[in-house]
């Protein structure tokens, strides 16, 4: 058995190993740098998004505020609707039959609450 010829190519692949799998690294090392390259675009086409949606809806509420629209304080929607708390029509008519008062005196206007129809949050008109 020749031994000096055995442990060169020992060596020989070995080496090789090494080289493949330093390979391997390398490669991996560009997959992952493209990745982050990747996620950091995406995260900065977020942002950016986020940031026009943002500007559309300051926009938006601006344009609210200046023709004096009523929005929901919190989801800004415009689908609202106004009632008086624990308002019964029977109530009110039979009051209204009784007293002779217009129905709207029947109606404090501190007991009026609007309710958002989308996300259902509650709040009294003037209040934010
Ligand atoms: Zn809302």
């Amino acid at each position: 058995m020749d031994w000096e010829r055995i442990k060169g190519k020992t060596k020989e692949l070995a080496s090789k190993g090494l080289d493949i799998s330093k390979d391997l690294a390398e490669k991996g090392i560009e997959v992952a740098k493209e990745k982050r390259e990747q996620k950091k675009l995406e995260k900065q086409e977020m942002e950016e998004r986020k940031r026009q949606e943002e500007q559309a809806l300051k926009e938006r509420i601006a344009h609210m505020e200046r023709e004096g629209i009523v929005y929901c304080p919190k989801c800004y929607s415009t689908s609202l609707s106004a009632n008086k708390k624990g308002f019964s029509f029977g109530k009110a008519a039979a009051g209204m039959l009784i007293a002779g008062g217009p129905l709207l005196g029947a109606i404090g206007k501190n007991k009026i609450e609007i309710t958002c129809l989308k996300c259902g949050y509650k709040w009294k008109p003037g209040k934010k």
